[in-house]
């Protein structure tokens, strides 16, 4: 099992050219992720000097690399360094649990990311706060706009808890193309990437913002994503610091929000449509998920946590309803056993609410229709 203390011992080899520092005493390093035989680290440099930087961070790789124990060493740089009193170096995080950092960084970034080669359009999946569905419906979305014929790809960027290996069913390691290339993994025809693919299941990750945001600008721009129309990105729940970095940093054509109906799930929504008017991103629409419940012995109807709050509020804020999708057993079962309904039971009515929500998109996307007058979709539970 390799240590931190044994990379760090490592990383004292490594100077920085312009002071002849090691890059251990200068400050810059963040913490030692070690996970398995895995190493991770980020090096913190003024945007000015990514290119001088790059020799820095070639060879702490290789110094990493050479430690007895280590079967892949990633090290980023990263221009991101934490707000307040600590800007003099990336310090471990007080705890060692899953924890983000302040991550606002210190300079506002470019107002429009770069794009990346090949992808025509990049969009996010994201909600005010955890456990609504998001990933449930960024993987369904995904597969709905492959079974309605575009090139798609999904990225995950919940970092603290990727679930997309678990939701296509995937659980190989991305194998490398070329350089620092990987190639994604591929499940039901859309191609996947993950941070859970490198690490194991269960793992307490612990993130600081800079890590974070270096580990999400590699999967966007480090894998041999193809020709895609659509790259959908499973975004971290809320609307922290590390939430509005990211979505700066990426080159976003458009957000989807994913809300349940109750009130303070529809206040953390409106939390997420203000971020994201902030950073200058389109909002596609809102989509209401565990709208309702039909049992699946009376066939009656209950609306566990209200119904209709989110088209109200999309109506309110003035964006685009996409749809509601039922709370419903077999689209939780299948979801948690890699079988996502959209995929394997295609017809379904949740199937269906998923390929229209992924239709008014993609008319938004491609600026091909009114997406705001399109009325929701009607479902029809046999
Ligand atoms: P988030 O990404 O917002 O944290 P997930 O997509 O991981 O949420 O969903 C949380 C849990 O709720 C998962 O077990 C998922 O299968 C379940 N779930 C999500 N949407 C539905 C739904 N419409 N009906 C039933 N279960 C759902």
């Amino acid at each position: 099992m390799v240590t931190r203390e044994e990379v760090a011992r490592a990383l004292e080899q490594v100077k920085l050219p312009a002071s002849g520092q090691t890059l251990t005493a200068s400050g810059r390093l963040s913490d030692i992720l070690v996970n398995g035989d895995k190493v991770m680290v980020a090096i913190a440099i003024d945007p000015t000097e990514a290119a001088a930087m790059e020799p820095v961070r070639a060879a702490a790789q290789s110094a990493i690399g050479g430690v007895p124990g280590v079967g892949q060493a990633l090290v980023s740089l990263t221009a991101d360094r934490p707000s307040g009193p600590a800007t003099t170096g990336m310090r471990p995080p007080p705890s060692t649990q899953p924890h983000v950092a302040a991550g606002r960084p210190s300079q506002p970034p470019s107002p429009k990311a770069a794009t990346i080669p090949g992808v025509r359009h990049v969009i996010a999946v994201a909600s005010g706060k955890g456990g609504v569905g998001k990933s449930t419906t960024a993987c369904n979305l995904a597969l709905a706009l492959a079974a309605n014929g575009q090139r798609v790809g999904i990225l995950d960027a919940d970092i603290y808890g990727p679930s997309l290996p678990k939701l296509f069913g995937l659980h190989g390691k991305p194998r490398v193309v070329s350089g620092r290339t990987l190639a994604p993994l591929e499940g039901y025809g859309v191609k996947v990437m993950s941070i859970g693919f490198m690490v194991e299941e269960e793992t307490p990750m612990i993130w600081r913002g800079p890590m974070v945001m270096s580990a999400i600008t590699q999967m966007l721009r480090e894998v041999a994503w193809g020709e895609l129309d659509v790259l959908v990105v499973d975004m971290p729940p809320g609307t922290g610091d590390a939430q509005l970095t990211m979505a700066q940093a990426t080159p976003l054509a458009g957000a989807v929000i994913v809300s349940t109906p109750q009130d303070l799930a529809l206040i953390d929504a409106r939390r997420g449509v203000a971020m994201f008017r902030k950073t200058e991103v389109p909002i596609l629409g809102i989509v209401e998920n565990m709208s309702y419940f039909i049992a699946p012995d009376t066939g009656n109807r209950y609306d566990i946590f209200g119904h209709g709050g989110a088209r109200k509020e999309a109506a309110r804020l003035g964006v685009p309803f996409l749809g509601e999708v039922p709370l419903d057993m077999a689209l939780r079962e299948r979801s948690d056993s890699g079988r996502p309904i959209v995929a394997t039971d295609p017809s379904s009515p949740h199937s269906l609410v998923y390929r229209e929500v992924a239709r008014q998109v993609w008319a938004s996307l491609s600026g091909t229709g009114d997406v705001t007058i399109k009325p929701p979709p009607a479902i029809v539970i046999e």
